[in-house]
């Protein structure tokens, strides 16, 4: 069983500024990080709801127009503070409990800091959350600066780019969602045992390298105008439409002929040959690292023009009216038609 880091006491405040002040004292200059901290105390204490300005004023022992001088003039500014101080007060900490660390050690350790500060604040794990949508950069920033040593480790169990962005949230919300519910009193007993198995099951999945991959392939959604497309390709034919009345070829399947109208079709294979009529290549929008692919139209030996990628071409040799020919290449257990440069092009 993982043994679990003593938790530390949290801190909303760095040492020495503590905003609380004597009533009767000499009054301290009033700076944002006092009003911001102060703010997050009472938030703590007696809820989100709780915190105004005035409240705020009150608690500092002062004036509420004295807040003003801060440049704190709103409860929204005041919030979104509030949510910077939190997203940094957490990230502080997991950067903290990653250094040195690696693979389920690693894991386990973000994940019971994560839970301390969770159950001990899940007031600010809310107004993390409250700004979930925003698009203030420094929001943003900080987000990216609270993910980074999570994500780090998922990214040290080998998973890619998109497994790490899934990895992450599904990692944040089950522990974040454990630690809110904790702070309610909702496992009276046991909880280290329930946290301890939810961690586990993490680290499993990841030592065992079974993580979930999205296939790089979505499968066709076969519908009756096109089903005899996709069981050609099963086939290895390249099947084109065919109106039955004028005989005009088309593709992409539709149901009506462009030419005549007519909705009687029957079909012809084609032979696979044609010229690149056109071509671009296309960078993976989320994997900068990926290899760019040869994505071309072709325009068929028929007169009719296919889309599909370019396979085993070097995009420096690609030029437009090169001779090219069909192939059918399996990708993630679906096979598609695809082009490769014609035998003899040079
Ligand atoms: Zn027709």
């Amino acid at each position: 069983m993982a043994t679990r880091a003593t938790p530390t006491t949290p801190r909303t405040t760095s040492p020495g500024t503590s905003p609380s002040r004597t009533p009767g004292a000499p009054a301290r200059a009033l700076t944002p990080e006092i009003v911001v901290a102060t703010a997050l105390e009472i938030a703590d204490r007696e809820g989100l709801g709780a915190v105004t300005l005035a409240r705020v004023a009150r608690e500092l022992g002062c004036h509420v127009t004295s807040l003003y001088t801060t440049h704190i003039d709103s409860i929204d500014d005041l919030h979104a503070r509030m949510g910077l101080a939190a997203q940094s007060a957490l990230a502080q900490r997991l950067w903290e409990a990653a250094l040195g660390r690696s693979g389920a050690d690693a894991l386990r350790a973000l994940a019971d800091v994560y839970r301390d500060f969770g159950s001990a604040h899940p007031e600010q794990i809310r107004l993390l959350f409250a700004g979930a949508a925003t698009t203030d950069p420094r929001v943003l920033e900080g987000a990216r600066y609270l993910a980074e040593p999570i994500r780090a480790t998922l990214r040290g169990f080998g998973l890619d780019d998109e497994q790490v962005r899934h990895a992450h949230r599904a990692f944040s919300a089950a522990v974040r969602g454990f630690s809110m519910a904790e702070a309610q009193g909702a496992y009276p007993t046991d909880a280290d045992i329930t946290f301890d198995q939810i961690v586990d099951l993490f680290v499993q999945a990841l030592e065992r390298g079974s993580w979930p991959r999205l296939p790089r392939v979505i499968p066709p959604n076969v519908e009756p105008d096109d089903e005899y497309f996709w069981s050609g390709v099963q086939r290895h034919q390249l099947l084109l439409q065919r109106c039955a009345s004028c005989h005009t070829l088309r593709h992409p399947p539709v149901p009506m002929c462009g030419a005549c109208h007519s909705l009687d079709w029957d079909t012809q294979e084609a032979t696979g040959r044609g010229t690149v009529y056109s071509w671009v290549l296309s960078h993976h929008p989320s994997e900068p690292d990926a290899e760019a692919r040869v994505v071309v139209l072709v325009e068929l030996e028929e007169g009719v023009r296919f889309v599909a990628n370019l396979v085993d071409a070097d995009p420096d040799g690609v030029r437009n009216e090169m001779a090219v020919e069909v192939c059918f290449v399996e990708l993630d257990g679906v096979l598609l038609p695809q082009f490769r440069a014609a035998a003899g092009n040079a």
